[in-house]
């Protein structure tokens, strides 16, 4: 039966993590896997989450049934708010609900889904450059045309707006447009309030049908409010649309798998309809989702105080961050390392475009076991104080070669 089989290509980010754990090299550092890392280079159960799981595993009224196929109502409540804003127009109308799905992931896949084959939607344009899984995800769902819109100016690292404008412009009316509620990945650029301003409006006006994959809210910023700006603001010109949240990055539970399919309508007559579809295309890929995750993201959203203490971890992480983009900047201008270093800092989120091009990442791995992804994208959160000169060092004098 498997005689045929053939090797499928590694999947890069996880290739190059092993190729880092296998590295026996001291100074080796880690920039792959976009996973948050304490100062010294560790995983973080966000304390708020230690907290939640105490007071789950005392509570003995809790058992293992099955959740329903579309998951912890509360968990879905609590996780729509926070997208959409407690006000949100949409709620008090009614035309707004989640589904509970395997984290970003599995909310990207149902949702496709359901665009592909209930909505008859089976064009997308993603971002170029995008998060590698995006079109994976699409194309298994069973999107016929997968198509990119310019999202990156690699000459002057930012982003190329026109590129972007003119490409959505001519997208055929019902396009799906996938776009990155925040923190995009990989570049770490976000389009101004402008921008999305501008994008909003060629939605509107070509009939075109956004996606938002937003997988940092709150992770980005530390505020989870400013993350979901470009989201409220689509909801507030009257768009439809579909948003996968992932709360891997802002809770820390990465292998929990708790997301939230958002689905905001302009008739609410329509939900019942919608949502019996999504229980079938749930029912067909894991029937019911986990429990523990989504238990321990509604008490916290919930409870006052937990939800400050995780306003407290969030803000921990994203100004973690936010001085490591500082500090590896700074070595950089320091050391006079050719070129302009600032999109570091402009970047938001867990990533950095360095803008390095590949024969310069193979130098970096090969030479200095500095691990970092072929496209020059680095993971921020692998650098700490200890290790932030070296990169730096290493950056320096893979540039000047
Ligand atoms: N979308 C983007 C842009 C991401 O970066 C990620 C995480 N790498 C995800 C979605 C989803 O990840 P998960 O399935 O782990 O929530």
């Amino acid at each position: 039966f498997f005689a045929n089989t053939t090797e499928a290509p590694p999947i890069e980010v996880f290739h190059m993590n092993k190729l880092y754990l296998d590295s026996t090299d001291p100074n080796k550092v880690n920039l792959t896997i976009g996973a948050y890392r304490t100062e010294e280079g560790k995983p973080w159960v966000l304390p708020v989450v230690r907290e939640a799981e105490r007071r789950l595993a005392n509570d003995e009224t809790l058992n293992h049934e099955y959740f329903p196929v579309l998951g912890f109502d509360p968990f879905t409540k609590a996780a729509t708010e926070l997208v959409l804003g407690v006000d949100s127009v949409a709620l008090k109308e009614g035309r707004a609900i989640g589904v509970q799905c395997l984290s970003g992931t599995g909310s990207l896949r149902a949702g496709a889904e359901f665009l592909a084959n209930v909505a008859g939607l089976k064009t997308v344009y993603v971002s170029d450059p995008t998060w590698g899984n995006h079109n994976l995800v699409f194309k298994n769902a069973g999107f016929q045309s997968l198509n990119k819109y310019r999202y990156w100016d690699t000459a002057n690292r930012q982003i190329n707006f026109e590129g972007l404008v003119e490409d959505l412009e001519n997208a055929p009316e019902r396009a799906v447009i996938l776009l990155h509620g925040c923190a995009h990945n990989p570049t770490g650029m976000d389009p101004t309030k402008e921008q999305w301003h501008k994008i909003a409006e060629i939605v509107k006006r070509r009939n075109l049908f956004t996606f938002f994959d937003i997988a940092y809210q709150g992770f980005a910023s530390g505020d989870p409010d400013a993350d979901a700006y470009a989201i409220r603001y689509f909801v507030d010109q009257g768009l439809e649309m579909l948003v996968a949240q992932s709360f891997a990055k802002n809770f820390g539970l990465y292998n929990e798998r708790v997301g939230n399919l958002a689905l905001v309508v302009s008739d609410s007559k329509t939900l019942p309809a919608i949502r019996s579809q999504l229980s079938l295309i749930i029912r067909g890929n894991w029937s019911n989702p986990p429990a523990h995750g989504a238990r321990i993201v509604h008490l916290v959203l919930t409870d006052p105080e937990l939800r400050k203490q995780w306003f407290d971890a969030i803000r921990v992480m994203s100004s973690r961050i936010r001085e490591m983009r500082a500090a590896l900047r700074g070595n950089l201008e320091k050391l006079g390392t050719p070129g302009k270093w600032d999109h570091i800092t402009q970047q938001i989120g867990m990533f950095s475009y360095t803008g390095l091009n590949p024969q310069q990442v193979d130098n970096l791995v090969k030479q200095h076991k500095v691990f970092l992804l072929k496209d020059g994208r680095i993971s921020i959160s692998g650098l700490n104080t200890k290790n932030v000169e070296y990169v730096a060092k290493a950056i320096d004098e893979t540039v000047r070669n």
